[in-house]
């Protein structure tokens, strides 16, 4: 059995502190935080993650959603999945965000995850969760047998020759689309991270998935002042109608004046190496008729670089027409 220290600080630079000098003390043995614990313990018991050190947030005070000075919202790294998707200004201004979440997982699930947690899940990859498998996300250098094998759940965007795995978060779909910004402190301070550059490809380097350094706390997320009068829908595409991961979802959030669409902002999920904002969707979209034909070019544009692999190249057209729906949908509510 693999062994773990496990700590309970009382405040977040206890935490960063306690982290930084467990990583000196044992020599670079993995150091974690523990939120909701819903990635993180289910990856230890498969050996998938052997952290030499828990570090447990969740008595920080790091669970509060609030207004910002300038019109925004600021969520708290542990503020639960459940809560936010439930908070009236979300459901008011933000309802792409409330969508996404109560898409994911199930009620138990949402009581138990936390933002910062649900920033960081990591890919359902299946020889990812299989240490008896390669795997070069797990195992850098080890080789990805997905690209010859299971690969119907997995990427059609962003993908690299060393990993093609899919990032699972419907959250993230969200706040790609709401241009949200991730707080971070550790050991050299505290800085702020746009939400598209938080993510990395996987490249040459699969095993490296965000711009965190090792010891770095997500402390909270800030969303941008809601955009006056805007449409937002999250639809989901799955094998089941709940508990499943998305196939191919989108997010969309859309500003009109009478039928011509004046702003757009959307993301995919289910389909990309890391939750996939459309810049290009975007474009196709400002100053056109919101109509079904502009909606498909928007879809067609989104998946221009998709490159199927052996058994998913059904999401290619799968994500088009959820995108087009999403936007139909939006443009008519
Ligand atoms: C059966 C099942 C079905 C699911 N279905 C879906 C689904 O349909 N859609 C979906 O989007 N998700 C789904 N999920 C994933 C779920 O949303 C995530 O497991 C959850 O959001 C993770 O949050 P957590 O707080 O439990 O994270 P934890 O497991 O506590 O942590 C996850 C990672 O984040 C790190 N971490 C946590 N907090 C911080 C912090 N403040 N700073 C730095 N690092 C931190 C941890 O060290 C760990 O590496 C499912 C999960 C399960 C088990
Ligand atoms: S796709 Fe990525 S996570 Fe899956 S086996 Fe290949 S390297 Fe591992």
């Amino acid at each position: 059995m693999h062994t773990f220290e496990f700590g309970r600080p009382a405040d977040a630079a206890a935490a960063i502190a306690t982290a930084a000098r467990a990583k000196t003390a044992q020599q670079g043995a993995d150091v974690r935080f523990v939120a909701g614990g819903t990635t993180l313990v289910d990856l230890m018991k498969l050996n998938v993650e052997t952290p030499g050190r828990l570090i447990d947030i969740n008595r920080l005070p790091l669970d509060k959603i609030e207004a910002t000075a300038d019109g925004g919202l600021k969520i708290g790294a542990t503020v639960r999945n459940s809560d936010l998707a439930n908070n009236a200004v979300v459901q008011r201004d933000y309802s792409v965000l409330s969508q996404a979440i109560l898409a994911g997982a199930s009620a138990q699930l949402r009581n138990m995850a936390t933002t910062a947690g649900n920033l960081l899940q990591r890919t359902r990859c299946m020889y990812f969760r299989d240490t008896a498998m390669a795997c070069n996300k797990r195992e850098p250098g080890s080789g990805c047998p997905a690209i010859t094998g299971a690969n119907r759940m997995l990427a059609v965007l962003g993908t690299s020759e060393q990993c093609i795995a899919t990032n699972p978060s419907d959250m993230c779909v969200a706040m790609a689309a709401l241009e949200a910004t991730i707080h971070v402190q550790g050991a050299k301070g505290s800085r702020a991270i746009a939400f598209g550059e938080f993510h990395l490809l996987p490249g040459s380097t699969p095993e490296r998935e965000t711009v965190l350094e090792p010891g770095d706390l997500i402390t909270h997320v800030t969303l941008p002042a809601p955009l006056a009068g805007s449409k937002q829908v999250y639809l989901k595409l799955r094998d089941r109608a709940s508990y499943e991961f998305a196939l191919a979802s989108a997010a969309v959030v859309l500003t009109m004046k009478g039928e011509t669409v004046t702003g757009a902002r959307v993301a995919l999920g289910g389909v990309g190496t890391k939750p996939w904002r459309s810049h290009e969707a975007e474009t196709a979209l400002v100053g056109q008729a919101a109509d079904a034909a502009t909606f498909r070019k928007a879809a067609e544009a989104a998946l221009r670089d998709a490159k199927p692999q052996s058994e998913n190249g059904f999401k290619i057209e799968l994500a088009k027409r959820c995108l087009a729906y999403a936007l139909k949908t939006a443009a008519t509510a």
